[in-house]
Formats: structure tokens, sequence, C-alpha cells
């Protein structure tokens, strides 16, 4: 399950490439972080894939809860 709703970037190249390009569902992924702290996160996964990172956070709070 994921943390928080999906979001992705909606902001540009100067965003890091991890960044950008992918969605984000979790709340301690420093990219998707990245992303709202330059107030350029847009609702829903954009028609991006899931962020590596969140993915991987995502796989451990699992991991953790089972
Ligand atoms: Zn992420």
């Amino acid at each position: 399950m994921a943390d928080v709703d999906p979001f992705h970037s909606s902001g540009r190249a100067h965003l890091d490439k991890r960044a950008h390009g992918h969605y984000h569902v979790e709340s301690k992924c420093q990219f998707g972080q990245r992303v709202k702290l330059r107030g350029y996160d847009t609702p829903g996964t954009g028609g991006y894939r899931l962020c590596k990172r969140c993915s991987a956070l995502m796989a451990k709070r699992e991991a953790k809860s089972s």
C-alpha cells in the first residue's frame, strides 16, 4: 500500500531526472520531497512509472509490517 497519494512533477529540466519522469507514493522519498519542496507536485501518476526509490521504500515498509 502506498504511503501518500500518487503525485508527479509538473516541473522541467532543472529537476533531478530521478524526480522528474516518475511518480511518487512515499513521503520519505527524497526525490518526491524535492518535487514538493519546489511546489511542482501534481496529483496522479501523470502516466509515468513508479519512482525506484518509492518502490524500494514501499517494499521495505511492507516487509516490516508483515
Ligand atoms: Zn519517489
